[in-house]
């Protein structure tokens, strides 16, 4: 590992001063620790943010919605009373993740942030635009059975490895972020870059700039929701393929529909067309499948990952007939 120094300062403003130009922010550390260690991150300076003020999880009544600081722990917002009761699709993924351990010191914040799961990302005798830049994807003809069939470029393939990201898009979530030029916030939809030309670049954030906590409004659809993962083993494993799922039925009625999807594409995906096939029609299995077979659109496999159209086509129509079976 590459000697660095490290700071832990207690405020954002210091936090952001001491970020220079080969510096990292850390908070868990449960990714960026490996990849320190395996040489793919060599920051010179580590600026620790745990002490900063960003652990609350509180609802604000005046919008109704659940604010939560990105330093709060996955088991924390898991096991917190409104998430479980009003936000069933966000407790299910936040369980579905790693292991009771980890999820006890990866943050909400770090969690957004994580690097992908690509093999060839972390091994440096392999090329890899992602992590330098120009100098090819050894995916593309090598090992890409995990690897994303939706929102790819020739440039690279990786999936976004997150569970937590595609059910805050479900929840139609809103990331707050702070840096030297001010607060701002963003839609987690826009938050997630796809790879493009420029695969290096994995979200909006700007140097200096970190992420201060997600806003998720409280809705009748959010408290309908649902997370499916399937994955090469039950626990502490990544997902092959994953869907949140979110539907408002009145008298028999799909009046709003989300369906996102992990797993399968280089950002958190949300199904536009799988959710308009559900829109204005009953529920039910025709509909699931018509569903399911909707969000495969515009996958582009490659040789090794053909069979996650498949898994896409059965896990978005299970996850919602098991949503609708909730129902009673
Ligand atoms: Fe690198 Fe992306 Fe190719 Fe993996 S898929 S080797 S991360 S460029």
């Amino acid at each position: 590992m590459r000697p660095f120094t490290y700071t832990r300062p207690a405020e954002l403003a210091a936090a952001w001063a001491e970020l220079g130009p080969d510096a990292m922010y850390i908070a868990g550390g449960t990714n960026l620790v490996d990849l320190m260690k395996s040489g793919v991150a060599t920051p010179a300076h580590v600026v620790d943010i745990g002490r900063l003020p960003l652990t609350g999880i509180e609802v604000d009544p005046s919008t109704d919605t659940l604010r939560i600081g990105a330093l709060v722990p996955n088991s924390d917002l898991a096991a917190h009373p409104v998430v479980r009761e009003r936000l069933p699709v966000l407790a299910e993924a936040l369980l579905s993740g790693a292991s009771p351990q980890l999820r006890n010191l990866a943050t909400l914040g770090g969690n957004l942030m994580q690097r992908t799961r690509c093999g060839y990302f972390r091994d440096l005798a392999m090329p890899c635009n992602k992590r330098r830049p120009g100098t090819g994807c050894a995916a593309t003809d090598g090992d890409h059975h995990r690897h994303a069939v939706l929102g790819t470029s020739e440039h690279c393939l990786a999936t976004h490895p997150s569970d937590l990201a595609p059910a805050l898009l479900a929840l139609d979530a809103v990331v707050r972020i702070d840096g030297p030029a001010g607060p701002r916030t963003e839609p987690i939809e826009a938050f997630h870059l796809p790879p493009g030309a420029t695969p290096e670049r994995e979200t909006t954030l700007a140097h200096g700039e970190l992420i201060t906590g997600v806003d998720v409004p409280l809705t009748a659809l959010g408290a309908h929701s649902h997370y499916l993962k399937v994955s090469e083993r039950a626990s502490f494993a990544f997902a092959l393929c994953s869907a949140a799922v979110a539907l408002d039925v009145h008298e028999g009625t799909v009046r709003a529909a989300r369906i996102v999807l992990g797993g399968v594409a280089t950002t958190p995906w949300r199904a536009y067309a799988a959710e308009a096939a559900l829109l204005g029609g009953p529920p039910g299995t025709a509909a699931f499948a018509r569903a399911g077979e909707a969000a495969t659109e515009g996958a582009r496999p490659l040789r090794d990952n053909v069979y996650k159209v498949e898994l896409i086509r059965r896990v978005v129509a299970r996850a919602l007939t098991t949503l609708e079976g909730d129902r009673g």
